[in-house]
């Protein structure tokens, strides 16, 4: 067992918030994950936080980008969730990513379970189980010079196993956003 280092949530007041205050909630809950990282790491840059992300990922850490990306429809039906483990989730990547060679370090690996257990006190999942029906059909996030691509399942299966995609418009190869929470 490890001790909780993120306060719990109180979870009858999570559900009363509408969407401003939760997304207000996401922000605060990832400032609060941010100062226990900087206790480790002083120099760890704030990321910045967006609730953009759509699909079957409830969050990503975006390094060229500098933040963390949340997805807003399946924030408003596993609040609880978001807080207590997508938050931490990404949170770890964008620490891990900031260490000394973390950028090397495997997504999931080593590193990544050693903040997620030591510093926020949460069991290391890289997976959600939430549902996922009223996201879109083209869950999975490329991306090109130009824009944002997404891709079914069955064409994420085929680019996964080498075929290569390109873009219409500025002709660049797809490359895989990954998706850190699914
Ligand atoms: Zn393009
Ligand atoms: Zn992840």
């Amino acid at each position: 067992m490890t001790i909780p280092a993120l306060p719990a949530p109180d979870t009858a007041w999570l559900e009363t918030l509408d969407r401003p205050a939760l997304h207000r909630s996401v922000s605060q809950r990832v400032e609060s994950a941010f100062r226990l990282c900087r206790e480790l790491h002083p120099g760890l840059p704030r990321p910045a936080v967006w609730l953009d992300l759509r699909g079957k990922c409830a969050g990503q850490a975006h390094f060229g980008r500098g933040g963390l990306r949340f997805n807003p429809l399946l924030l408003e039906e596993n609040r609880l969730a978001f807080l207590v483990e997508v938050v931490p989730h990404e949170m770890a990547h964008w620490l891990v990513h900031h260490l000394e060679d973390g950028h090397r370090a495997r997504p999931h690996g080593h590193e990544w379970q050693t903040v997620m257990r030591r510093l926020f006190g949460v069991e290391p999942r890289t997976t959600h189980r939430f549902d996922t029906q009223r996201a879109s059909p083209t869950p999975y996030r490329y991306r090109c010079g130009c824009r944002e691509h997404g891709f079914s399942a069955r064409r994420h299966r085929l680019a996964r196993r080498g075929q290569g995609y390109r873009c219409r418009h500025c002709a660049q190869t797809l490359v895989y956003l990954g998706c850190s929470a699914s």
